[in-house]
């Protein structure tokens, strides 16, 4: 598809007349794209040509949690050709409420979610490439996960991602669009590296752990999330097709107070990351412990790149608690704690908010 469109570009660039340049595109669409894009090839702002541009695209959405399944399922169906999905978690029942990608069936198997997203998306979408990574997005593979696309679209759930994020697309020239919900409201902002405010010029400083509301302390409602990731997806569709008014500032919305506004932020002038190349959350080396909000667990990704064998263990694991296994994660269940262990060796250990008491479960059982 890019050699199509640098032969449309080269044609269109030796002004050849609308009618031709017309059939140049007629022909390299197939009928079954046609018919399948045709809904959205009749809005004029996308069309035949914006059409072509969508299908050439490449994204990665980081995290596909609730706002992560809806541009998923936005930009598969939108027909994106390249959709990667990064997820570092499986499906858990409380997620059913919002997390329109997934269901029963996903619980009861522990799927991870970029599995099962994937496994959906090309039920729904068989034509384009989908990718799913079964990573925990860190310092030290953000740079490799965002090189092979034009474009990044925030489905996290947390704020060092986010930084980490607008480091590694700052640092790299690429842009990447912020979308968050919690209770009834969401905000997103599109960030063009040096061209708009970058999102440490909007949040200067990390808030201190624990006192930003979250889903798990303030509850979320479906709404919110459908809403803020339809605006993303909306920006992303824009930025390919490259035509549309783009959104140049912080959209708040509240949907229980029915509140809409855009505050317009401007480029901080010492801001470490886009002005002065900082990278303070990308040269961060992370000690392999993150705790995850709300759920009463920690992951530890172990300091090497490791290849754990599954069926090992859980035979190794077998005599010592409950174990089940999947292909892509084995669960240990004994005592008070319930570990999720994956394949690159990272375990989330759910039944303590203590990092040092997470270390101890994970050496014992999973080893270093
Ligand atoms: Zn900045």
């Amino acid at each position: 598809m890019k050699m199509l469109h640098s032969r449309i570009s080269f044609i269109s660039d030796r002004r050849i007349g609308p009618v031709a340049f017309f059939c140049a595109i007629i022909l390299a669409m197939n009928e079954h794209q046609r018919a399948r894009y045709l809904r959205q090839m009749i809005f004029s702002n996308i069309g035949e040509a914006g059409q072509e541009k969508l299908l050439g695209a490449r994204v990665l959405v980081v995290g596909c949690g609730a706002t992560g399944s809806v541009i998923a399922s936005t930009l598969a169906r939108t027909g994106i050709g390249y959709l990667k999905i990064a997820d570092r978690d499986f499906v858990e029942l409380n997620n059913l409420q919002r997390q329109v990608l997934y269901d029963q069936d996903d619980v009861h198997s522990r799927t991870p979610k970029a599995i099962a997203a994937a496994n959906k998306l090309r039920r729904v979408n068989s034509s384009i490439q989908i990718v799913p990574c079964v990573v925990d997005v860190h310092a030290e593979n953000i740079e490799e996960l965002i090189a092979d696309v034009d474009l990044v679209l925030d489905g996290t759930d947390n704020f060092e991602t986010r930084y980490l994020v607008n480091d590694a697309c700052v640092k790299h020239n690429k842009a990447w669009i912020y979308g968050g919900a919690v209770s009834s409201y969401g905000a997103t902002f599109t960030i063009r590296p040096h061209e708009s405010a970058c999102f440490r010029c909007i949040f200067l400083h990390a808030p201190p752990p624990g006192t930003l509301p979250t889903c798990d302390t303030v509850g979320v409602i479906a709404p919110i999330v459908n809403v803020i990731g339809s605006l993303v997806s909306a920006e992303a569709i824009k930025f390919f097709v490259g035509s549309g008014e783009r959104n140049r500032g912080l959209v708040n919305i509240d949907l229980w107070e029915n509140s809409f506004d855009v505050l317009e932020i401007e480029r901080r002038a010492d801001c470490p990351c886009c002005v002065k190349h900082q990278f303070a959350f990308l040269d961060d080396a992370h000690d392999g412990a993150a705790f995850l909000c709300g759920r009463n667990a920690i992951q530890i990704r172990p300091p090497k790149k490791s290849a754990l064998d599954l069926a090992q263990l859980a035979a190794r694991l077998q005599p010592l608690g409950r174990v089940a296994q999947n292909d892509y994660l084995v669960q240990f269940t004994l005592d008070d704690f319930d570990i999720t262990i994956f394949p690159d060796a990272r375990a989330i250990i759910k039944g303590t908010e203590d990092a040092g008491i997470a270390r101890t479960v994970y050496a014992k059982y999973v080893g270093t």
